[in-house]
């Protein structure tokens, strides 16, 4: 039997760009393997948010250049961001590179597969489902209109295109039957969901449709612009049991300059504002947030700005960047990448400082607490899951849990996770 090898890096869209895949892959009679050298197929998928995440991927493909030259038969191939709408300056720079795939488009690797395996890939893709497992993702939202400055992802991934609710909850019923318990509605910006449909529904709609599906425990959804943030998505996160209270909101920066700059639409005491109307409307929710440092001309004192906005708004999780130029995006073009390397260092340094202070104090206040844990998995002798707030928590027991709602009182926090024990 053929055998794959799909690496991922990047965002969870990636990932769920991986997942189905892959479905694709083992409905074509193809297993999968842990070793890219020895597989017959090589997908990796890649991402071009950071110079960091670019070297990785150039890495990788550096290094199944060998593995290529002694097996020919070998198909590489490269999928995501760091493929363009042309590829001939990638085919010159990695040749032995089979196919080149644009987000979502599985149809070169599929189609090259079948003629190599002397498949029909049109009856061997059929519905791309994800792997089952206790958790999944659906992407409900492709691609992203709104070209913030620094981010190249509307021009690799394109506008945006939502699927309509019928299909998604086909997919999520499908998901179900399967056995998975918890499905991420995952979007670049998933709450602008909808707004391209005709038949008017958005998110909203979309959460409480979801909800109905039989045997899913929960629901939750990934990465929500604060412009798109509408009440009515705040009602469902609200107001339906099987919405969890988290929104993961990024932010970007704390003073308004670098936000025109960064061309994201809202100000400091905008996005403060939104902040305190979910909190009114849905008490318990935990809030996650993406930011980047050191963007074109932040000085120090409009870097104190998004440190103060951290301090204020206390938010549960932070991923935080410094700034890289990436090529192609409007800030590329426009403005200077001038805060020095070390200042963006610096900067970086104080948040996460910052943060894992803000992260301790919060998760503290779990302590002798009980929550509602859906097991994910076990990981060295001690399962792990997360609670409706997005928060990991590890424990101990013998039996398996895998895919149960348990409760466990937490005995012990940091600020990265809960651990506790199960209650009987
Ligand atoms: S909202 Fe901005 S940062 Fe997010 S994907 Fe779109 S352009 Fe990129």
């Amino acid at each position: 039997m053929r055998s794959y090898h799909v690496w991922t890096i990047g965002c969870q869209m990636n990932k769920a760009d991986s997942e189905r895949l892959e479905s694709a892959l083992g409905q074509m009679g193809l297993s999968p393997t842990d070793s890219a050298r020895d597989a017959d197929v090589v997908v990796l998928n890649s991402c071009v948010v950071r110079q960091s995440a670019e070297d990785k991927v150039v890495g990788m493909l550096t290094s199944l250049k060998p593995a290529k030259q002694r097996a020919p038969d070998k198909i590489v191939a490269l999928m995501g961001c760091m493929v363009g709408p042309k590829t001939d300056r990638l085919e010159a720079r990695f040749p032995y590179v089979d196919v080149f795939m644009r987000p979502q488009q599985y149809a070169p690797l599929i189609d090259l597969l079948g003629e190599r395996m002397g498949v029909d890939p049109e009856g061997c893709i059929g519905p791309l489902v994800a792997r089952a497992d206790v958790t999944a993702y659906i992407p409900i939202i492709h691609g992203c209109d709104k070209f913030c400055s620094f981010c190249i992802i509307p021009y690799r991934r394109g506008r945006e295109v939502s699927r309509t609710i019928d299909d998604i909850t086909q997919e999520a019923r499908l998901l179900a039957h399967r056995g998975v318990r918890e499905v991420t509605l995952l979007g670049q910006n998933v709450d602008s969901y909808g707004h391209d449909l005709p038949d008017g529904h958005d998110l909203g709609d979309l959460l409480a449709a979801v909800s109905e599906v039989d045997g899913l425990e929960r629901v939750r959804f990934l990465t929500s612009h604060p412009n798109d943030m509408s009440d009515h998505i705040i009602e469902a996160v609200n107001g339906l049991d099987k919405v969890c209270e988290h929104v993961n909101l990024p932010f970007q920066a704390g003073d308004d300059d670098v936000l025109e700059r960064m061309r994201r639409g809202y100000t400091n005491d905008g996005y403060r504002r939104l902040v305190e109307k979910i909190r009114a409307r849905v008490p318990s929710v935990s809030l996650s947030t993406d930011l980047i440092v050191g963007f074109c001309g932040e000085s120090d004192s409009q870097f104190q700005e998004t440190l103060s906005l951290l301090r204020d708004v206390r938010f549960d999780k932070v991923h935080a960047a410094a700034y890289s130029t990436r090529e192609g995006t409007i800030a590329s073009r426009t403005l200077e990448d001038d805060v020095p390397q070390e200042a963006k260092r610096e900067r970086l340094k104080a948040v996460e400082e910052l943060q894992e202070q803000i992260a301790t104090e919060i998760n503290t206040e779990m302590l002798g607490r009980t929550t509602r844990v859906l097991v994910e998995g076990r990981k060295r002798d001690r399962w792990y899951g997360r609670n409706r707030n997005d928060k990991l928590v590890f424990f101990s027991d013998d039996e398996d849990l895998k895919g149960e709602l348990v409760t466990v009182q937490v005995e012990k926090t940091g600020p990265w996770s809960l651990q506790g024990a199960l209650v009987p």
